[in-house]
């Protein structure tokens, strides 16, 4: 069983203006923590960017071009309040997509078992026609969009635990056939989306937890709502929108979730991957911005997958 680490020096060319959350200093912190010996088995992979085709099939031609158009020559380009670009930020965001398919065809071509993507910035909040919540392309729905287009995967399922609700991801979700998506987040919180009433629009399946919820409400969200469904769904490949901010220590949620949830998480995941999707897993970095404890939460999900 092989797991890969994608990622590109590009994803530090992102940068935001000072004082911000998502700051590049979040991917060496990543990558640090997946550095030791407990790591020395991953396939290190230097990832391509992502073509226009790929990001076409979640993206209008016309939010492609607004995107790519607005980044800076130098300073800082603002979308919203959260959301801004730098010079390097095209790049960046076309490596994070880019890594997300890429990890696809290697899971396909059966070199590897799964993947992790250490890229920046994150995607879930980016809907087909808008930038939003620090995220420009929608990484991971580009991936499973990929996997169906080039692969017929028509089973694709994306578990999504960042602390926040992938507001655009669902939108792509609800609006293609074969995609189911699942979220474990606080709400209320941003963007304010994610409710179980939405559930039965498609196979949308959330699982919001009230601020202060830890270890055992996120298990048992996990237990008694997704996994089942997700079962239920029978995957033939699965992603993973692996944010690390629903983290106890935290700054910008309210949630409890301990280190060890994310391997138990992972660990639920791959079950149900080598089940029904012959271990197909490809996980991307969503949030997570205590910089002190990212890259053990990383290790934590990171060594679940490398258990195949
Ligand atoms: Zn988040």
């Amino acid at each position: 069983m092989t797991t890969a680490l994608l990622t590109h020096e590009d994803c530090l060319n992102h940068i935001s203006p000072y004082g911000h959350p998502e700051c590049v200093e979040r991917l060496p912190v990543v990558l640090g923590a997946l550095d030791g010996p407990d790591f020395s088995d991953l396939r290190h992979v230097e990832v391509n960017l992502a073509t226009i085709d790929q990001l076409k099939l979640v993206h209008s031609q016309e939010h492609i071009d607004h995107v790519l158009g607005l980044v800076p020559a130098d300073g800082h380009a603002m979308i919203d309040g959260d959301t801004y670009l730098s010079a390097g930020s095209a790049d960046a965001a076309l490596r994070a997509a880019g890594a997300v398919c890429q990890g696809v065809d290697l899971v396909m071509s059966g070199d590897i078992s799964n993947a992790f993507c250490a890229v920046r910035p994150p995607g879930h909040h980016a809907e087909p026609g808008q930038a939003m919540g620090f995220c420009l392309f929608n990484s991971v729905a580009v991936g499973a969009l990929y996997a169906r287009s080039k692969y017929f995967c028509h089973r694709v399922a994306i578990i999504d635990f960042d602390v926040h609700h992938g507001n655009g991801t669902q939108t792509i979700a609800e609006n293609t056939t074969g995609i189911f998506y699942a979220s474990t987040h606080q709400s209320p919180l941003y963007p304010g989306t994610g409710h179980v009433f939405d559930d039965g629009k498609g196979v949308i399946v959330n699982a919001p937890l009230a601020a202060g919820s830890g270890s055992n409400a996120f298990r048992k969200s996990l237990e008694n709502r997704i996994l089942p469904a997700l079962v239920e769904f029978k995957p033939d490949f699965i992603f993973i929108s692996a944010g690390f901010d629903a983290h106890k220590l935290d700054p910008l949620a309210d949630l409890n979730l301990d280190t060890d949830d994310y391997y138990y998480a992972t660990e639920e995941i791959m079950k149900v991957a080598r089940k029904y999707a012959k271990g197909r897993v490809v996980s991307t970095l969503e949030g997570g911005y205590n910089l002190g404890i990212i890259g053990e939460c990383a290790a934590a999900h990171v060594s679940a997958l490398m258990k195949g």
